[in-house]
């Protein structure tokens, strides 16, 4: 058996799951790369190791230096626990309305937590600008003190997925997959992702191995302006979304180039319900993110008819949410439908 000698090592290979319902009802094969494994409980391990290994080749991120980074939680428990790893500060800014486990995992990791309102992009408060600022506050103190991780538009994100979770999909599904799926968020993973396996497609199709491209569709929360960007090529947007980590009002860099071919909007109404199943009739607990995800596999699915594989994402975990998604008084208040069974669960 291998032996992992340090955190880094054991960050992306993750095993590639069958969504049975999914799977039942489109009569295609879903399959959905479970990231909540990941040391760091989500996919934005990937995205951290990525943006440091890229920073440490450019001799930009020096031993004893501060990682500073805006995020919705999850890359940011990526840089904190890598940051442990690799003998790194952190310092996290997150907008107030994310999840309390996020943010009690980045101060159990160490972090500096630094939460703010949430504001939009334009906003020199926004939390991105603010992390920026921070850093570069620290860096006129003290030069080289402080490393701005850039998610949103370092290319480095897209990168390692193109490298890695693309790479390990085509592996996983030996080049049979017709379709990939996911929501978007910095971009780096439907962007990577998409580019690897088009890539993939086009070569084996030069080689009369396959005939047919992989279909790449976002799945977009509502509230974010991406689907109606893909879709009209006006980047607005409309309603709103309890999910976290994902849609966005802005391209970034790293969604620039991500090779969509489809998107859709999806209504919280549409995704909740996918995790409530999942966790009670297939036993994943995962968030709301990857309910969007499940309910674009779903729409992916029907798009390309009965008999095709579409592979997707389970982004992080249903315990990094328990408090919101699977607690009735929450989701009563936000007007979403308790099945029975989690009603029964919290009596009172
Ligand atoms: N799901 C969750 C839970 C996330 O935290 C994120 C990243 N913010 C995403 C999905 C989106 O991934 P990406 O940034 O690669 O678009």
């Amino acid at each position: 058996m291998a032996t992992y000698p340090t955190l880094s090592a054991g960050i992306g290979h993750t095993p590639l799951l069958r969504l049975r319902q999914a799977s039942e009802a489109t009569g295609c094969e879903i399959l959905a790369k479970a990231e909540f494994l990941n040391p760091g409980g989500s996919v934005k391990d990937r995205t951290a190791l990525g943006l440091v290994d890229d920073a440490e080749a450019r001799g930009l991120l020096r031993p004893g230096a501060t990682v500073v980074e805006g995020t919705a939680g999850n890359t940011g428990i990526g840089l904190s626990l890598l940051g442990n790893s690799r003998g790194y500060r952190s310092l996290i800014v997150m907008p107030d309305t994310q999840s309390r486990e996020k943010i009690d995992a980045l101060r159990a990791a160490g972090a500096e937590v630094k939460l703010v309102p949430a504001a939009p992009w334009t906003d020199p408060n926004h939390y991105a600008a603010t992390a920026r600022r921070l850093a570069d506050e620290m860096n006129a103190r003290h030069p080289g003190s402080a490393w701005f991780a850039n998610q949103f538009d370092n290319l480095a994100n897209r990168q390692w997925h193109e490298d890695h979770t693309g790479a390990e999909i085509w592996e996983q599904t030996a080049g049979k997959i017709d379709g990939f799926v996911c929501a978007s968020g910095t971009g780096g993973t439907i962007a990577g992702v998409g580019r690897a396996l088009k890539a993939r497609a086009l070569e084996a199709r030069d080689r009369a191995a396959r005939s047919t491209d992989v279909v790449v569709a976002l799945a977009d929360p509502a509230g974010s302006a991406l689907a109606n960007y893909v879709t009209t090529g006006e980047a607005k947007a409309e309603g709103s979304s309890i999910t976290e980590g994902i849609g966005n009002a802005r391209l970034t860099a790293n969604f620039l180039d991500a090779p969509i071919d489809v998107a859709w909007s999806i209504p919280d109404t549409e995704s909740i319900p996918e995790i409530h199943r999942l966790l009670r009739h297939e036993g994943y607990g995962v968030g709301l993110s990857s309910g969007v995800n499940i309910a674009g596999a779903i729409r992916l699915a029907r798009h390309l008819g009965p008999g095709h594989t579409v592979v997707t994402v389970l982004c992080d975990s249903a315990m990094r949410y328990q408090a919101k998604l699977f607690n009735p008084a929450f989701l009563r208040e936000k007007g979403i439908e308790v099945p029975t069974w989690l009603d029964a669960a919290f009596p009172g």
